[in-house]
């Protein structure tokens, strides 16, 4: 239930994946958010406050469950979060008390499990035939296995059945790069527990590739040329925990827009309402426009509302500054978009951020704080004029955690 009669604002929170960088000499030495067109988002900047934002401390590298979970306010002090969980949330399956899930990647190896392609060549179509096959397989114990399709070449393998541990290491490299390996999986205790989950895990892992390399979808893309997803990779295992419901802490309803499973996932664990479409692809090619219209409806019925953006991340892991420039310049396209169809008669906040840096340089995630900013009526304005890393580093807010960013906004909510 909204308490919009209660509530005199309402607040629209834009989280740009992975958009921190750091200078690119192609770009003149500037990042790819300095380098891009930015119109809206940088009139908004002059009516806000603006900051550097350190997701968990100074230098410390996260992922995108961890931002998240940082972003919606989430205790990360007792430990052991998995992404598998959230994967599995994503697309409404729910862990209980002994369950473990991991995230994978279906991917084209070759010969002794060498990676040729950790995405098997991102394939899209007939990812959940062959999830399906692979959640008929019988691992010869009492556990049981169901495979499900998430976002692109992703799915989340739930295992369920007594005597399981979620203290389990990645067979995920998680690197890129050439002649990797598959790891075997490893127990990351000397419970007894994990020793067993991690001996079915890699039982799995072997009869996954028996199953895969002979199904039909895969003989067929092999004959049109195109990479088999002949394996699966795992990584990210969890277990059942408790989650702070959001929406109730803060008395708001709150939706969350977005393509990417993990963070409708992890949104519908804190308590949000997940709003996607199968057109939000959490690529490059996600459709912006529709984002913009789902927002649009969401802030006519929701106090509160996360638009993620995944475009930005996908191109620093890709090394790619001149997409990632084009795809900020796109989502202030939609942001425009956004102010402009706006009707409601709430005070309306904007907030800007992201969830950790992904410098197309590096190609990977690093601890690089990420430049954010507030904007709405009866902020102290500050004198920053564009929306930039360097440029928010002389903002009003400072360099402050994340944590205090988000109770910020929140401070002008309630
Ligand atoms: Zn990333």
């Amino acid at each position: 239930m909204s308490n919009s009669e209660k509530v005199r604002s309402k607040c629209l929170f834009v989280i740009q994946d992975g958009l921190g960088d750091r200078p690119i000499a192609e770009l003149g030495e500037r990042t790819p958010l300095e380098a891009a067109r930015t119109p809206h988002m940088d009139r908004l900047v002059r009516q806000g406050v603006a900051g550097l934002v350190d997701i968990v401390a100074p230098g410390v590298r996260v992922g995108t469950d961890v931002g998240h979970l940082v972003l919606l306010e989430q205790d990360l002090s007792d430990g052991h979060y998995g992404r598998g969980p959230m994967e599995a949330a994503g697309v409404g399956i729910f862990l209980e008390p002994g369950d473990v899930a991991l995230r994978c990647n279906f991917a084209t190896i070759k010969g002794d499990f060498k990676i040729a392609d950790r995405r098997a060549g991102r394939i899209r179509d007939g990812v959940e035939e062959l999830c399906e096959s692979l959640s008929a397989m019988s691992v010869g114990s009492d556990v049981k296995v169901l495979c499900v399709a998430t976002t692109e070449h992703r799915a989340a393998l739930l295992l369920k059945g007594a005597n399981l541990s979620p203290e389990i290491t990645d067979s995920d490299p998680n690197r890129e790069g050439e002649g990797l390996h598959l790891l075997e999986v490893q127990p990351s205790s000397k419970d007894p527990d994990a020793i067993r989950t991690a001996s079915i895990l890699n039982k799995i892992i072997r009869q996954a590739h028996d199953i895969l390399r002979k199904h039909p979808i895969n003989q067929d893309r092999e004959r049109r040329g195109l990479l088999p997803a002949n394996a699966i990779i795992t990584r990210g295992a969890g277990g059942a925990r408790h989650y702070v419901n959001l929406a109730e802490k803060r008395g708001l309803s709150i939706a969350c827009v977005s393509g990417e499973s993990t963070v409708l996932g992890l949104a519908r664990l804190a308590g949000l309402t997940s709003l996607t479409g199968p057109e939000m692809t959490a690529n490059l090619d996600t459709d912006l426009e529709r984002k913009a219209t789902v927002t649009l409806e969401a802030l006519e019925h929701f106090d509160m509302v996360y638009l993620h953006l995944k475009g930005a991340d996908i191109a620093g892991h890709d090394r790619q500054p001149g997409l990632k420039r084009d795809f900020i310049e796109r989502t202030d396209q939609v942001v425009g978009e956004i102010l402009q169809r706006y009707q409601g008669s709430h005070k309306l906040y904007l907030a800007f951020g992201a969830d950790h840096s992904t410098p197309c340089g590096l190609g990977e995630h690093s601890g690089d704080p990420v430049p954010v900013f507030l904007s709405g009526p009866g902020l102290r304005t500050d004198s920053v004029a564009s929306y930039g890393e360097r440029s928010c580093a002389c903002g009003g807010l400072g360099r402050i955690r994340c944590h205090d960013f988000v109770a910020t906004i929140f401070d002008y909510l309630v």
